[in-house]
């Protein structure tokens, strides 16, 4: 019989690609979506895949416990992924009490609208790399231990904490996926690789002559949304319930980001990448390097797409968005 899935965050980057995985295997798809005045905007990543009107959307909030538990009643799901929060370091500084409600407390109402109406159900959480913060080994597994830096990687380690708890406590088939950063063109516009893309899109088509950044000496293990999705689905499928760190093993500097990207498109990227020092964090992760060998050996995943080809499809995207723009200017704006 074809399963059901709830996805929180499914207007988000991992919610749309997760969405369009899910119904290309027959899942009947809900998503949760959060009340807004701009719920057309808000819709754009499902429209940009072409299955916004795939999905069942159910009004709801994860910092609203009676929601997640009417939710639950309603959809009746075999398998809950939830994706929502907070997701911005930078902005987890600004507003660390809201992170730590919607990115911590929210999972933990989801943990409990799970048990409380379909306890059956299988749970995935969003774990994050930034767990890992200021790295106590050269190379992040499961057994490394957590360091949060950010507000965002306090709230990510009490969910993160708060599933496995609710495994060994309720025996539920909870799982947390411990992410690397993945990246796409559907990549909130904020973080850096879209940032640097988008500022090079720019450029190259003489809308802006520079890009602002902060601190360039970071390296990121990056990956392809597309892929990590999968691996997502595939801890919901073992028979029993465990966590996972999901990377390519390959770490790569801001810096040289930037240089592969401006590249791309035949541009020098010091010519036009400046430094601020308004986008320094108050506390930095200075290195992500994960080691995924587990979830290889144990769920056969390994990413699939290179740092070289992702570039290349962001590098892509932007110029063709911003191609539209120049070609068709609303005439309110032109
Ligand atoms: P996005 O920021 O793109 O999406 C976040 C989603 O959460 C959006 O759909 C947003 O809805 C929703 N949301 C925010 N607050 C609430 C709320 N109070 N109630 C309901 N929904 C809410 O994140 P990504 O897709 O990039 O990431 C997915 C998850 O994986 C996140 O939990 C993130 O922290 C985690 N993660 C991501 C990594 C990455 O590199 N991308 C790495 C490791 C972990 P709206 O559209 O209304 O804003
Ligand atoms: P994060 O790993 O979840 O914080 O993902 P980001 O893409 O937001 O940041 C990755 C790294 O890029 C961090 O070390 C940032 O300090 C660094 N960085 C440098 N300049 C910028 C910038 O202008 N914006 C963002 N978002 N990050 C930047």
């Amino acid at each position: 019989m074809a399963k059901t899935a709830l996805i929180t965050g499914i207007t988000g980057q991992d919610g749309a690609y997760l969405a369009q995985l899910l119904l290309s295997r027959g899942y009947t798809v809900h998503g949760l979506l959060r009340r807004s005045a701009s719920a057309e905007i808000i819709g754009e990543r499902l429209r940009w895949l072409g299955i916004l009107n795939d999905v069942q959307l159910i009004d709801g909030d994860l910092i609203d416990l009676s929601s997640c538990i009417r939710i639950m009643q309603t959809v009746k799901p075999d398998e809950v992924y939830n994706l929502a929060a907070q997701s911005f370091v930078a902005a987890s500084f600004q507003q660390p009490l809201l992170t730590g409600t919607v990115t911590g407390l929210g999972a933990a109402n989801m943990l409990e609208a799970v048990r409380i109406v379909c306890p059956q159900a299988r749970f995935y959480q969003a774990s994050s790399s930034e767990m890992f913060g200021k790295i106590q080994a050269q190379l992040q597994n499961e057994r490394t231990p957590f360091y949060p830096r950010s507000p965002y990687a306090v709230a990510k380690l009490y969910a993160h904490w708060m599933t496995v708890n609710y495994r060994e406590s309720f025996g539920m088939h909870a799982s947390s996926g411990i992410l690397f950063n993945h990246e796409s063109p559907l990549r909130g516009i904020e973080f850096v690789t879209r940032k640097v893309t988008d500022g090079v899109a720019r450029i190259k088509l003489g809308l802006a002559r520079e890009l602002k950044l902060g601190n360039l000496d970071a390296t990121r293990d990056w990956g392809h949304a597309r892929d990590y999705v999968q691996a997502m689905a595939a801890m919901l499928q073992q028979d029993t319930p465990d966590d996972y760190v999901i990377a390519t093993g390959r770490t790569t500097s801001i810096r040289d980001f930037c240089h592969m990207a401006f590249s791309y498109a035949g541009l020098n990227w010091q010519d036009h990448v400046v430094t601020s020092a308004d986008l320094l964090r108050p506390a930095e992760v200075d290195v992500l390097h994960g080691d995924p060998a587990k979830a290889k050996q144990a769920l056969g995943w390994h990413a699939v797409t290179s740092l070289e080809d992702m570039v290349a499809e962001m590098v892509e995207a932007d110029l063709a968005r911003h191609r539209g723009r120049i070609a068709a200017p609303p005439p309110s704006l032109g």
